[in-house]
């Protein structure tokens, strides 16, 4: 039909597929056993190419490609070298914004204007870290007669950095801007359903970086990422991901010591006193829950509404939701993709099951009734409302477009159910009243806060990450340099 010819068209029309293998030392390489799998379109279902199976061979070659690039060249340049390189690279994804844009757009099942804003996004962080480094500086003590002490801030040689599938392009983005800033040569590992991006994105650093500073090691966690993250030369750790992943690599880290960056899931609140402005409101918390179909860490998954307005609140919520085009990613006026794959739409599909057998009322949404092919992935935009915060589907990470629903009636409560779960990612805040915003903002345990509007909108300089079982360290601020460089203090005798 018309939506599967447009999506084999638009991938005949990128040519650079046909290239696509993993990229260590500068080339494309098979993966050393020649195994390869299929990244798949999850609109239509279909393969978009072919990709290496890499395994522990392969992380070995990539990491000793990043070593000798970072010993021979890039670990010696300095900060002001590095930056212009940096911004060569970013003019350069600029330039081919259109394609990244599609290559995102096909592999992620994401909207294509919404793919484009993402790499633009991502770009933006990777140029602010290119800038910030040029302003970095260590620390001198005040000189004593017979001694002067300074520090220095050296990067860790090779970094290892293993992201998911949601935002691949712009998770991706977020470490390589920081790592490579600081002066260390990556070797990255993106998600078995998405790593189109990633690899394009390397390939357009050609002979911008020397060989071997950007590596692009496809394959699946179980076996390029359990290698990666046990390598003994990788010298530090960042991942995003699942909790339960964040403390398998952790687990592995300490064999070797090796510092770890954790960025991992959420079940965020956003919490709408009775004074706000509900339309407006209604308008933030929609695209907070349904932006890339709700699968984000930070999506605001758990609605916690003033029972005063909670009725009207729910009212202009559900024409809003049931406002949303969920369809085909290349249609123009698509607000919703599909779920990325199979097992992830089962897991979703199981959540709305588990939320009725619990007592919840499904007030719209569900499994969508027209998609682009058969049995597609899609899901409308959901909402559950008559939930208590001990259900399932208020308490787990469902990663997908449902909303779970719950009324208090004093502050108290509000934040009490705010903080009742295992995460503490991000939260939301609509409140007129100043005094409150700020109170809220104290008393929710959360990394990111968003007060009347923005929600899951970071920027550069921003730190983000994660309280409680979301994480731990922050990225996005110009401190997230630190997390890629070590420090080390210097006593000269004078
Ligand atoms: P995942 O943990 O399954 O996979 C993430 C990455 O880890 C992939 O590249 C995967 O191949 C790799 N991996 C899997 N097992 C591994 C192992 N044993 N050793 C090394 N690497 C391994 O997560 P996912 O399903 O791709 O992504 C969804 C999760 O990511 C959600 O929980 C979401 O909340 C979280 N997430 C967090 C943030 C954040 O910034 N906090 C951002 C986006 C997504």
């Amino acid at each position: 039909d018309s939506v599967r010819q447009n999506h084999a068209d638009a991938r005949a029309d990128l040519e650079v597929l046909g290239a696509f293998e993993t990229w260590i030392d500068g080339e494309w390489a098979p993966a050393a056993n020649g195994e390869t799998f299929e990244t798949i379109d999850p609109v239509v279902q279909e393969p978009i190419c072919s990709v290496p199976r890499c395994g522990a061979a392969d992380v070995d070659r990539a990491v000793e490609s990043a070593q000798s690039a970072f010993d021979a060249t890039w670990g010696s340049l300095g900060a002001a070298d590095r930056s212009r390189a940096i911004l060569a690279w970013t003019e350069t994804l600029r330039e081919h914004i259109d394609e990244l844009a599609l290559v995102e757009s096909l592999d992620g099942g994401k909207p294509l204007s919404h793919a484009r804003a993402e790499i633009e996004f991502g770009i933006e962080f990777i140029e602010y870290y290119a800038n910030v480094v040029r302003a970095d500086e260590g620390i001198t003590l005040p000189t004593s007669d017979d001694q002067h002490v300074y520090t220095r801030t050296e990067p860790y040689g090779v970094v290892g950095l293993i992201v998911p599938w949601n935002y691949a392009f712009i998770i991706a983005a977020w470490k390589l801007g920081p790592a490579l800033a600081a002066g260390n040569a990556v070797v990255l590992k993106p998600a078995e359903q998405t790593p189109l991006s990633a690899l394009y994105a390397a390939k357009l650093s050609k002979s911008i970086f020397p060989d071997g500073v950007v590596n692009v090691l496809t394959g699946y966690g179980e076996e390029a990422g359990a290698a990666l993250s046990s390598h003994p030369t990788v010298g530090k750790l960042s991942f995003t991901g699942a909790d339960t992943t964040g403390e398998t690599i952790m687990e592995t880290a300490a064999s070797t010591v090796t510092p770890v960056t954790l960025e991992l899931g959420g079940k965020s609140p956003y919490v709408v006193f009775p004074d706000v402005d509900i339309d407006e409101t209604v308008r933030d918390v929609a695209h907070g829950i349904f932006y890339n179909a709700g699968q984000s860490c930070d999506a605001c998954s758990r609605l916690l509404v003033h029972e005063d307005i909670a009725e009207e609140f729910l009212d202009a919520l559900v024409d809003r939701a049931e406002s949303l085009e969920v369809g085909d990613t290349l249609q123009e006026g698509t607000t919703l993709g599909p779920i990325i794959s199979q097992a992830q739409f089962e897991t979703v599909t199981g959540y709305l099951e588990r939320g009725t057998d619990a007592g919840a009322t499904l007030e719209t949404g569900g499994v969508a009734d027209e998609s682009p092919v058969d049995d597609g992935w899609f899901v409308e935009p959901t909402v559950f409302t008559d939930a208590t915060n001990d259900m399932q589907i208020a308490q787990e990470e469902i990663f997908g477009p449902v909303l779970t629903v719950i009324t208090f009636s004093t502050y108290e409560e509000a934040v009490d159910l705010a903080n009742d779960v295992p995460f503490g990612l991000a939260a939301g805040v609509a409140t007129s009243d100043i005094d409150r915003a700020h109170r809220a903002a104290a008393d929710i345990d959360a990394g990111s806060i968003w007060v009347n509007g923005s929600y899951a909108t970071p920027r550069p300089g921003g730190p983000f990450g994660g309280f409680k079982r979301s994480g731990i360290g922050r990225e996005l601020s110009k401190d997230a340099l630190r997390h890629y460089t070590q420090e080390k203090t210097v006593y000269v005798s004078v």
